[in-house]
């Protein structure tokens, strides 16, 4: 995500596992596109509108975690389901 970390988020140690969900809901107010009325798939490139499929969408690391990746706003993007499925399914060893 660009800018900074939203003033009223948690702090996490960037090198927690994984996001806390207030990050990735942040994550879903921020990347919201009111023209579009959704918010796009880093991958894909897909727009979610509906809340179901808003809720679905994922904190995802864009530098690996298992790569060395943080946990900072800085390294935080928003995957559907399916890409972060095969993001996953591609960095298996
Ligand atoms: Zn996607």
């Amino acid at each position: 995500m660009t800018g900074e970390l939203p003033e009223f988020l948690e702090r996490v140690a960037p090198t927690a596992r994984m996001f806390p969900a207030s990050w990735r809901d942040a994550a879903i107010r921020v990347a919201f596109d009111r023209q579009a009325g959704g918010v796009q798939c880093r991958g894909c490139a897909g727009l979610f509108r509906r809340p179901a499929e808003l809720r679905r969408l994922h904190g995802d690391h864009i530098v690996p975690f298992s790569r060395g990746g943080l946990t900072t706003w800085a390294n935080l993007q928003l995957l559907c389901a399916r890409c972060n499925l095969r993001k996953h399914a591609k960095h298996q060893p």
